[in-house]
């Protein structure tokens, strides 16, 4: 009897502690269904927020009735850090498209100290990248700002001291995009080759830009000149030691998958470059004789990290673009350090025509940059180095 009456009392105890927690369970539940409730939020809408913590709730609450909450939540993109900065500017703007909030919000340039600024653009304009990069970088540049003004500011290489000749350029050449713009400009093409002409900037040391708008002087002789000779040369010629370092590494690399590089010429001088161009010039008139060779100041070859090439067979240069060399080489030459300098397809940037044969040192890193991203030095040196 005793035992039996035991086994009553637990059972009791169990039930009534079972009925306690479910009571608990349903307050607790109630009572955040009641709080979002009040707030405005539907059942269907209530479903999904119930999903989110704690601490996310507690943020909701802070805040009216939000139609675009649900789709917030449920983005991909949606990041819970993030959700008070969603709340407060999409409910503050309601006459902006939230998802323009949600996505500016998200950006990864985005900077929370920014955000006035950014939505203060966002109203005029739709071009979120552009109001981004304008707002965190050239704010204080007192550029008037207009929708195409915004999309050069997006432009990777967008330079901000160009601004008024891509927009001068933009003018008369509307078929173009934004970016062929910006390459353009960047690579001096709004004058003509040969004018504009400015002494090359020699403090850029083995850097330094030599091409149709920056020449070096008659008297410029490289320092650290060195010869090329034996395996390496087809006679002789003449590099700077940086140079020539770096091309025996390359041409040794070569011959271990059988292949021969030779250099032709390395530095030319000054005067060299002018006898050469007059014969071109003379068989062949200006026109034509400027599609291939460099008026002298003008040449790289002067500035010594420039290097002509052939293979074992010493082909001619219009040939080298069929030899095994010249296919290892447009693949390899960047881990040296070297570029092909004047790439097919970027005739009209370089001002020369393609050159498999003409390579030029920048060393390693830059080489590697100008490989992956098929640019031109132009292209690199105004955005980069200039
Ligand atoms: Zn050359």
């Amino acid at each position: 009897m005793k035992k039996r009456k035991l086994k009553i009392k637990n059972i009791l105890i169990l039930f009534i502690i079972v009925v306690i927690i479910i009571f608990t369970l349903l307050i607790l539940f109630s009572k955040n269904n009641n709080r979002l409730k009040n707030i405005g939020y539907s059942n269907l809408e209530i479903k999904e927020l119930e999903k989110l913590s704690k601490n996310e709730l507690n943020i909701i609450y802070k805040y009216d009735y939000n139609s675009n909450l649900v789709y917030i939540i449920t983005s991909e993109n949606y990041n819970k850090d993030k959700l008070d900065l969603y709340l407060d500017y999409t409910l503050k703007n309601s006459d902006i498209d939230y998802l323009k909030i949600f996505n500016l919000i998200n950006h990864e340039s985005f900077k929370k100290d920014n955000i006035d600024k950014y939505i203060t653009y966002l109203k005029k304009f739709d071009n979120i990248d552009g109001i981004i990069k304008y707002v965190n970088e050239y704010e204080n540049k007192n550029i008037n700002l207009d929708s195409t003004t915004l999309s050069f500011i997006n432009e990777e290489y967008f330079i901000v001291d160009y601004l008024d000749r891509y927009l001068n350029y933009y003018e008369n050449h509307k078929d173009l995009s934004y970016k062929e713009i910006v390459t353009r400009i960047n690579s001096n093409l709004d004058y003509e080759f040969y004018t504009d002409s400015t002494k090359s900037d020699l403090t850029k040391e083995m850097y330094t830009l030599v091409n149709k708008y920056n020449y070096l002087e008659k008297d410029f002789v490289p320092d650290n000149l060195v010869s090329v000779t034996g395996i390496y040369a087809r006679d002789k010629a003449q590099l700077v030691d940086a140079a020539y370092d770096n091309f025996v590494k390359m041409a040794d690399a070569a011959r271990e998958n059988n292949l021969t590089i030779k250099v032709t010429t390395g530095y030319r001088s000054y005067n060299f470059q002018s006898t050469l161009y007059n014969n071109y010039v003379k068989a062949d008139g200006v026109k034509n004789a400027d599609t291939y060779s460099a008026r002298p100041g003008y040449s790289e070859h002067q500035l010594g990290y420039s290097a002509d090439l052939t293979n074992a067979k010493n082909v001619s240069f219009d040939d080298f673009e069929n030899t095994d060399e010249y296919k290892w080489l447009k693949d390899n030459a960047h881990k040296y350090g070297f570029i092909m300098r004047y790439p097919k397809d970027k005739e009209y940037i370089t001002g020369y025509i393609f050159e498999s044969w003409h390579y030029r040192y920048v060393g390693v890193e830059i080489a590697t940059y100008i490989y992956e991203n098929d640019i031109t030095y132009e292209e690199y040196y105004a955005y980069f180095l200039r």
